[in-house]
Parts: structure tokens; sequence; C-alpha cells
């Protein structure tokens, strides 16, 4: 077994020889993009251990090669009977949560509670971006698979880090703008020497695992619309699904399967129903239609995105899936305030055949505040009440930890894992949530809620224990306000949340800012599904933590918003381990054997949703350098250079001297169009330009060039000619002067009192 990675190597050149002309061309050279769709052979596959001209010249050479294991399927020639029995083989991580049932607990135990002191760098690898990282490593046979921000594969020698192909779908940069959390990609599936790889254009793809060409395409989405893909895809039966995000702007949200040999679509699931006037699709969605009042199918479609989570039991023969929330988030003036909107913000479960429904359980019924309820979907086997129980288990955003039964999706227990506000349990009888107050702010201009749409929970995955009976959610508190938009009107292709952009603003007051800031907390709980209540938790300097593992070593891992990745005891939650990572280790780590050696594995690299709040919740680390995948062994002596962390610099910002009114218009504009990339309050995060420091501040036209003229388009920056005018850009550059002077004089107080 851990001679293959090396001998499928010297397939590639048996194949490239025997099969015609496009392969016996001279490999690409390093690191060369080509054209849309590119490919990029690592040189050094030419000249691996066994020569070319040895292969060609002894035939018998060549015979006893392929006896001796060098198969032409392989690599990633995982199927049916080899996922499922994932277990017997605990060194490779062969689909997103290493097993269907999405538990990310891995039995190896090498690198354990005594060992793990050791730990030490194995290799690095440095992605093409220095954009969001969030990708889970799938690991077959000593090959990882992984891929960074605008959906780029890459083949990596697991062992090495060594690069062995590299696939660049060549994403169009303005599609950028559809992408609420940023430009990621969570990871590929593989399948009979297949890897699948969508992208964030909505296209998925069937890559030969042995070379990264593309075996198939198809666009998944309408590409006029603003859907996006970020979720890894699962393969389960020949079916490769996936789903979709988009729910701010207007989309209508579904999963569909496509066969994994010839890319034809062979079912399809709706989350939200068409117009009511016609037919639906399927008799849920008669069903569902009848939750729903006013205009949704007239605003993009109603949204619930199925964007991240995935589950598939083979058990039921079931596929069951997190959806996202509604377009607009105003339930209000989506759906005249009324209803229960399935399936939004709901748990559902399709026939993994046909996609026919099954089952579903809302956990937010009506949602009113980005509740998606797309995080991570684990499976277990639990005992509860002395009774034996198939459940699935979500640590859902609205603040619930849900155990539903996952033969019948009834409920079985919800508890809630952080401080919610907006109702004050779940009735256990309906499965519904007993709100309190007025969280739908139907009476109030302004309802503050906790947790809020960047949830108690996100998508950083939650893992699970057998051996402990514990989930490790990477949980965390980040109260938010949520107001109707007296202004609203739905737009095409832009941000519509319909809510108040008057809003999306800190407090001016210094004091207030930090008192809000200190009220961020992010915290890892171990939670005990059966007790519906905490086992331990470990708090973190702020929200917005990693993705979490847990190993039959004893250990839970998991990195932080502040650059470390951390090991715990996952009975006691001491700290056992940790090490510096210089930047945000959000993305889910994973575990696997080459050559007897344990390796732990975690993509590093700012970005994500965070980029709204972070340069305010966060000390931030300059300007980050590339993503990179960051790969542990127990004696590992790698280094890991220290990045230099520039500072983007401030020039001196020009006077501000645009009237008030101007300034308060453009502040209105920011929050509503900008705030989402460039941050509160225009504090940057580090990634995206900070634009106090922008150096077109005095520049109109330059600027005007750039926001109007769609001048950076290349970078991702769009046009927003469409729903900015001339003046509206002079009054969103006035009140960046203002907060640029703001940033100034907190620097430079005694060059600023002088100004005075
Ligand atoms: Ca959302």
């Amino acid at each position: 077994m851990p001679k293959r990675v090396y001998l499928w190597e010297n397939c590639v050149k048996l194949v490239s020889k025997t099969t015609g002309p496009e392969a016996t061309q001279p490999v690409v050279g390093f690191n060369k993009t080509g054209p849309p769709g590119s490919v990029t052979r690592e040189k050094t596959l030419q000249t691996k251990s066994l020569g070319w001209i040895a292969v060609t010249l002894a035939a018998a050479g060549v015979l006893a090669l392929t006896l001796a294991g060098c198969d032409l399927k392989s690599p990633a020639n995982v199927d049916q009977k080899r996922l499922a029995a994932a277990d017997s083989e605990p060194g490779n991580w062969m689909s997103h949560g290493r097993t269907w049932s999405e538990q990310r607990f891995s039995p190896l135990d090498k690198v354990n509670t005594d060992t793990v002191k050791s730990l030490g760098l194995a290799w690095t690898y440095q992605l093409a971006t220095n954009r969001g990282v969030e990708v889970t490593p799938i690991v077959v046979d000593g090959t990882m698979y992984v891929t960074s921000a605008w959906s780029v594969v890459y083949a990596l020698n697991a062992k090495t880090g060594e690069l062995l192909w590299k696939y660049d779908p060549n994403v169009d940069r303005a599609i950028g703008k559809y992408a609420c959390c940023d430009v990621v990609n969570r990871g590929v599936a593989v399948w009979k020497g297949k890897v699948y790889a969508a992208a964030l254009d909505g296209r998925l793809s069937a890559l030969d695992a042995r070379t990264g060409k593309p075996v198939w395409t198809v666009q998944t989405t309408d590409a006029h619309l603003p859907y996006t893909i970020t979720g890894a895809p699962r393969v389960f039966k020949d079916k490769v699904v996936i789903g979709n995000g988009g729910s701010e702007y207007g989309v209508r949200g579904y999963v569909s399967a496509y066969d994994t040999e010839t890319g034809k679509q062979v079912w399809r699931f709706y989350v939200t129903p068409g117009d009511p006037s016609k037919p639906q699709e399927n008799k849920a969605l008669e069903m569902a239609v009848k939750s729903w009042s006013g205009d949704w199918f007239k605003q993009g479609g109603g949204g619930g995105s199925p964007w991240d989570s995935m589950s598939y039991d083979p058990d039921q023969n079931l596929l069951i899936f997190g959806t996202g929330n509604g377009t607009p988030w105003d339930q209000k003036k989506r759906s005249n305030g009324q209803g229960d909107n399935l399936f939004l913000s709901s748990i559902v479960a399709v026939d993994a055949d046909t996609g026919e429904y099954k089952w579903h359980y809302q956990t937010t019924p009506g949602d009113d505040w980005d509740f998606d309820s797309t995080q991570t979907l684990i499976q277990a086997d639990l005992t509860i009440d002395g009774k034996p129980r198939k459940v699935v288990m979500q640590a859902a955003k609205n603040g619930y930890f849900y155990v539903i039964d996952r033969t019948s999706g009834k409920l079985i227990g919800a508890n809630n894992f952080v401080t919610v506000t907006w109702s004050k349990g779940i009735d256990l009888k309906t499965g519904r949530p007993i709100e309190i107050g007025d969280p739908r702010y139907k009476t109030q201009a302004m309802s503050l809620v906790m947790p809020s749409g960047f949830g108690g929970h996100n998508w950083h995955p939650m893992a699970f224990s057998p051996k402990t009976g514990l989930a490790y959610i990477p949980a965390q508190e980040v109260p938010s306000v949520y107001g109707s938009d007296p202004n609203y009107v739905y737009k095409n292709g832009e941000w519509n949340v319909a809510q108040n952009p008057a809003l999306n603003t800190l407090p001016d007051d210094p004091k207030a800012r930090a008192a809000m800031k200190n009220a961020l907390r992010g915290k890892l709980i171990a939670w005990d599904p059966v007790a519906g209540k905490e086992a331990w938790h470990a708090d973190h300097t702020g929200p917005w933590n990693g993705g979490v593992l847990a190993t039959g070593g004893g250990l839970v891992f998991q990195g932080t918003i502040d650059g470390r990745f951390n090991a715990y005891d996952a009975s006691k939650g001491s700290l056992l381990w940790s090490t510096d990572v210089y930047t945000a280790a959000l993305a889910g780590p994973m575990t696997y054997e080459v050559d007897g050696e344990q390796y732990v594995a975690v993509g590093a690299g700012f970005g994500t949703l965070f980029y709204i709040i972070g340069g305010f919740a966060i000390d931030h680390l300059g300007v980050p350098e590339n993503g990179r995948i960051l790969v542990y062994k127990i004696g590992g002596k790698a280094e890991l250079p220290k990045p230099v962390l520039t500072p983007q610099p401030q020039p001196k910002p020009p006077a501000a001297t645009a009237a008030a009114d101007v300034v308060a218009a453009g502040k209105m504009k920011y929050q509503t169009y900008c705030i989402f990339c460039h941050g509160y309050n225009a504090i940057g995060a580090g990634v995206i330009p900070d634009l106090r420091y922008s150096s077109l501040l005095g520049d109109a036209d330059g600027f005007k060039g750039v926001v109007l003229r769609g001048e950076r388009k290349s970078n991702g920056m769009v046009s927003f000619a469409s729903v900015l005018s001339d003046k509206d850009a002079d009054a969103v550059r006035a009140y960046l002067i203002t907060e640029a002077n703001t940033a100034w004089a907190t620097k430079h107080p005694a060059q600023a009192a002088k100004a005075h």
C-alpha cells in the first residue's frame, strides 16, 4: 500500500506513452498557467524514479511493473465498497468528513495525548492566493487533493508536499461579487480515478486523478444568476452531488446529483417552491408552497441555498443536507411575515438515488435572521434513554444543538450551546422554537439578537468522537442588530437582505466600541449530545475559529483566528500542544498515514465572511501571505518562516471638507454595498484593501474608475454603477475620507492635534 503512490506516478508515464498524441505532448513546465481550465503538471513527474526510456525499452520491465501493482485506475481509486469500509483503512481520508457519517473522527492514534508534544512541521505547500482557505484535504494512497480560493485544485505528494498537478478553472474574478463570504472552496471528492471539484461560478468538473485534466464539466447553475459554489461535492453509488449558495443575493437553492462517469444530471431537489400559479416540481414542493405567502418567487426564488453540509446514509439510502436562509432575510418582505417557508433553514433528507423527498426538520421556521441550517451534519449511533438510536446531529447557526432520528426526521433533543436570546427553548413535542420578545423586529425598528447570522456555529466543521461520545463545536457569540429596511426594493444580482443599512455601523464612542469588541466570544465546546449539555470548553481570544478534528489518539485539533494550531485532550479539554501558524487557521484539520507515519494537516489563510468584522474584532495580522497547507508529524523539523506582515501603509488622508449630509449619504451607500468585503466603518481585515488607506481618496476620477468603471475587475472589484451614481461615488469617497482622518488621528495624535 505505501508504495502505491510512487507506482502511480510511473503509471502516468505508461498511460501517456500508450494513449496517443495528446498524452505524449511534453509535460507542461513549472507553474505555468495556461488558458481557461489549464493544467500544470510538475516537471518532476517526468524524471521520477523509473525513467521514460527504460519503460519504453524494457517491455518486460513494464509487465513487471504492472504485476507489481501499477494499477492504471489509481490514483483516487475509491468506490462504494471502499468508502463503506473506510474504517478498515484509517490511514486514508477518502471523503470530506473522512467517512460518509461526516464525523471527522480518525481512528489513527500514533499521535496521541502522550506523543503530541513532539509534533512538528513535516512540510508546507503554498497555495495560489491570499484569500480565505476553507479546504479539508482528501488523502488517498499517499496523494493529497486540496483546493484553494478561486476553486483551484492541487494534487500533492502527501508525504513530501511535492506538487503532482494543479488545475485552475480560471474563474472570472467578477463572480467574486456574488460570494457573500469570500471566494473560498471547501474541497473535492474522489471516485474511481476521478477528482470532483466545483468552481465558484457553478461549474462542476470531473478531473482525471492522474493528470488533473477535466474529463467532463457541467454548468450546474444558471450562469446569469448570482449563484456560487463554495462547498465540497460528495460521492456515492456513481453519483456526485453538489449544492450552491447565493441566498443573500436572490436565488432558488437546490441540490443536484450527476452521473460520475458522464456528468449527466440524475436528479435535482429544489429547496423552495416556484411560482405558486404553476404546478410545482414535486409533491414535497406542493406541500412547501402552502407555507409561503407574498412574492418570494419574484425575488430570485426565495433562497434556501444548500451551500455546505451534506451527509450520505447508506443504510437508509438517504442524502441529508442543510439548507440556507431566505431571500431576503426579513420575512415581512419575503413572505408577508407569514408561514414557515419550507424548506428554508432546514435539515432535509431525500432518496439518494432519485432525490425524492423523505423527511425534513426545520430548525428555524420562517427565518428572519440569516439562520442557515447548513452546519456540519454528523451521523452517529447513540444510546438514548436506553435505546439505540440512529441520529444525525447539528450545532446550528441559531444556537441549538439538534439530535434528530435520521430514520424519521423526528426531533429527539435540542439544547442551546451558546447564549440564545431569540427563543427560550425548543418544544420537543412540536419541534418548534419558543420565541420570546420581538426578535422578528416587527414592532421595533431594531432587535438585538444572539446568536446572529454569524452563527453560534458557522461553516467551520464540527467533529464527533465515538470514543468520548462528545461533539466538538467551534462555537462563538456574536450578537447583531436586525431591522427592516424601509427602502428595500429587490434588485437583480444585488445584496438583497432587506436589512436597514443604517444599522451596519459601529458605535462612534470608543468606549462603546471597545465594549462591543469585548462582547465577542469564541470557544471550543465539547458537547454531550445524549445529556444535551456541555462537557468542557476552551476559550479563544475572539470569535471565528477553526474547524475541528477528533482522533483515536484522544486528541481534538483546532486552529484559531489569531494564528495558532492547537491540540486538546478530547476528554478533559486541557491544551496539550500549540504551534504558531502566523495566520488564521479556520479550515477543517484532518489526519492520515503514509509509510506507517501519521500526519496531521490543516489549511491556513485568512479570509471568509470575517472580512466584515474581522478588522474590528481582531487585531489583524497585517497583509497575509498566500494561504498554505500545513502538515505535521511526530519529530517533524520543517520550519515555517515567520511571514513578513507589512501593515498596509496609510498615506496622510485628504482633509475632510465635504458637507455632513454628503458624508451621511455616502456612509449609507457604503453600508449597503461595500461593507461586506471592506468591513464595518471601513476597517479592513488585511486581505481586501482597507479603503481608509486608499491612495484614491484624493483622486475623484480614479476612485470612480474603480467603483463605477470596474477598472479593478480583474482583482474581483467589479463596477457598482448599477446601484451607485456618480454623486453616490463622490459621497462614498467623502465618507471614507472621514474614516481615514479618524484612523490617522488615532495613529498620529501629535500631528492631528497640531492640525487643529
Ligand atoms: Ca446566509
